[in-house]
């Protein structure tokens, strides 16, 4: 039996596309040879290359206004840092909204003065601060629009006249934003793209090449789009995956498409937790993430039974975040609001059984 997966990442994929990759893996094309054991140089993995950075673009609605889309690797948390030795020459501003904001500032440290504008780990992350000022005499301002542990997530964006640099990594594609304000927006695979590998780098070419520092290749955004994104071997599987699923979306009807299923899902979850007296949410409600929804389990005694029943149910990857707890139920874009149906009738069926 499929089960319902709601992990946190690696995540559920669409079944289209875990088919067509697996078909690729022992024939790519009918050519006679598995994707991942041609030349990442030949035309046809070059080609898969090419369509995966145009979709994310198109995606994004960011064709023609002077980005690139990048496929490298080492995960967004190699993003953190990369970002600070592309981009901070003095100072940074970061909002520390989690675990890896937090992170994120902790390796710009390495590479100048870093000023947390603004924190939420009063109420352990479990709001987005607001109204903060961001001083325009920073290199660039950094936030996460979503926070995939604790499941709060941006609404809006604060006023910044200095380039914003974004961290998307558990909500990109998800929603409709106005990309075109964001300078850098950067992104691991492995929640609504495609398998772990991989990280999506949309860059704003003229925010780049104004540090003094000396930049090795492998963290040079500019390097990697003078080669490409080919600079050395790329990720050919994770690529490949993630221009599938960019392709679903697409024929799916992109971004407002899928932004209405993801609304319906998380007003479905939400109402059950705010509705049932057994369960309570964690994050503040005005920032509660349409992707991530972290609650707990009031009564600890009906906790075997809720678990036991997830399992019948074939719920898969509620557990929450050790620094959460609870449980937490990652709605990633392909995830059916059927499977988000299933769940909210356990949690239901509960409430009659206790
Ligand atoms: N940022 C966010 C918002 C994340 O959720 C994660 C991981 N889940 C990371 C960064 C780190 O990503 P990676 O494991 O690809 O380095």
């Amino acid at each position: 039996m499929k089960k319902h997966n709601f992990s946190a990442g690696p995540c559920i994929l669409p079944p289209e596309v875990l088919l067509k990759a697996s078909q690729a893996v022992v024939d790519f094309d009918n050519s006679g040879l598995s994707l991942i054991e041609i030349s990442h140089r030949s035309k046809p993995f070059v080609d898969v290359m090419e369509k995966a950075r145009a979709l994310a673009l198109e995606l994004l609605g960011l064709e023609g206004k002077g980005y690139k889309a990048l496929f490298l690797q080492g995960g967004a948390s190699t993003q953190f840092l990369a970002v600070a030795y592309n981009l901070l020459e003095n100072k940074a501003g970061y909002l520390n909204t989690g675990t890896w904001s937090n992170k994120a500032l902790q390796e710009a440290k390495l590479f100048g003065d870093v000023q947390e504008v603004a924190s939420s780990k009063d109420a352990n992350f479990n709001y987005i601060p607001k109204g903060f000022e961001i001083s325009s005499d920073l290199d660039y301002f950094h936030c996460t629009s979503n926070n995939t542990i604790f499941g709060t997530q941006l609404k809006s964006f604060p006023k910044c006249d200095i380039p914003m640099v974004c961290d998307m990594s558990s909500d990109i594609f998800s929603r409709e934003l106005d990309f075109y304000r964001f300078d850098l927006i950067y992104a691991g695979a492995q929640k609504n793209m495609g398998p772990a590998g991989t990280t999506l780098v949309v860059v704003k070419e003229d925010i780049l090449g104004k540090v003094s520092r000396q930049i090795p290749s492998m963290m040079d955004y500019k390097k990697h789009i003078g080669s490409g994104s080919m600079f050395n071997t790329p990720p050919v599987f994770p690529v490949y995956v993630s221009m599938l699923t960019l392709e679903w979306l697409k024929n799916l009807g992109g971004i407002k498409a899928i932004e209405e299923i993801n609304n319906k899902k998380a007003s479905l979850i939400y109402s059950e937790i705010d509705l049932n007296p057994l369960f309570k949410g964690f994050a503040s409600k005005a920032d509660r993430s349409t992707m991530n929804a972290t609650f707990t389990l009031e009564n600890d005694n009906l906790k075997e039974t809720f678990e036991t029943m997830l399992k019948e149910a074939g719920i898969n990857g509620l557990n929450g975040h050790r620094s959460v707890g609870g449980y937490r139920a990652s709605m990633y874009n392909a995830l059916s609001l059927d499977s988000v149906k299933v769940l909210v009738e356990v949690m239901s069926e509960l409430e009659s059984k206790a």
